[in-house]
């Protein structure tokens, strides 16, 4: 399940409902006064090791998260929570690595940003929630089990589970989750919904004997989507690779990772969202500030 580490002048966010949105706009403290609620800072794959100097095809994983944590804190207008769509640790989930990964956001709860993580299939929950609560006892975390909901002023993200086994590709939601998925948005109808999760769709089965790369159960998990129209995009990463792309009207955006690149040239970085009252634009920030990409917005449209 997603785990949610509040900011200590931002407490009360994740509450939910219309008295947690209220309590955004009159309620902060002097740290968030800049901030803009319906921000937020898209990350994902970020696959930190447990030591720091640890480097992978060519990328130190912990320096490109240190920087992205930098940029955040920079923002003048400070997004309303940080997303990381899974794979936070390098390939195991091991408590080191996670502590390494604690103290490389420490940084944003000082600066009153809020923390969403997705579980990725490198990640353990176990030992990330530990990691998170043990770098701060004293701070309020939320295992996410009934708080999977962020309600924002112009859509509810969904932040979903596609974990299935430490360090197994296969992603899948399963029969109870997407059942508690669909009461979930059926009591919000009214309001746009974007889902986040680590793995992408995948429509057609791997040939026999190969693994499920994406989520096994893609099939249940559209057909759900296809019901209920307020669903406007589905936001995942696994793949390493920046795209958008549109399937039966439903955005499907795949963010870049903040770690690695499986395909040279591609880029790796993070995604700066805004949503409005008929969408929600992304722009992306390339690791590399000379890669071709790096700034490049997307505007989504539903109406
Ligand atoms: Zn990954």
């Amino acid at each position: 399940m997603p785990i949610h580490v509040q900011a200590l002048t931002r407490r009360g966010f994740l509450a939910g409902g219309a008295a947690a949105v209220a309590g955004l706009a009159v309620g902060r403290g002097a740290i968030g006064a800049e901030g803009d609620a319906n921000r937020f800072a898209l990350l994902s794959d970020t696959h930190i090791p447990s030591r720091p100097e640890t480097e992978a095809r060519g990328v130190n994983m912990t320096r490109n998260l240190q920087r992205v944590v930098g940029q955040l804190i920079a923002l003048e207008r400070k997004p309303a929570g940080v997303i990381v769509n899974g794979d936070c640790a390098y390939l195991k989930g091991l408590p080191e690595d996670y502590a390494n990964f604690a103290s490389c956001v420490g940084p944003m709860a000082g600066a009153g940003l809020d923390l969403h993580v997705t579980m990725g299939n490198h990640d353990d929950r176990g030992p990330l929630y530990d990691a998170l609560v043990m770098q701060e006892p004293d701070r309020a975390v939320v295992e996410s089990k009934h708080v999977s909901v962020i309600e924002s002023e112009h859509a509810n993200l969904f932040l979903l589970d596609t974990l299935t086994e430490v360090d197994v590709v296969t992603g899948e939601l399963g029969r109870e989750q997407l059942g508690w998925l669909a009461g979930e948005l059926d009591r919000r109808g009214e309001k746009p919904a974007v889902l986040f999760a680590h793995h992408n769709p995948q429509f057609t089965p791997p040939e026999e004997g190969a693994r499920w790369s994406g989520i096994r159960d893609t099939e249940a998990f559209f057909e759900l989507i296809a019901a209920r129209p307020q669903v406007k995009a589905y936001v995942y990463g696994h793949t390493h690779r920046w795209s958008i792309g549109k399937r039966d009207g439903l955005y499907l955006v795949n963010l870049p990772p903040v770690a690695y690149l499986f395909e040279e040239g591609l880029p790796n970085g993070w995604v700066d969202a805004q949503l409005g009252p008929g969408g929600m634009v992304l722009e992306l920030r390339a690791m590399d500030p000379g890669h071709p990409q790096d700034g490049q917005g997307v505007a989504l449209e539903w109406a």
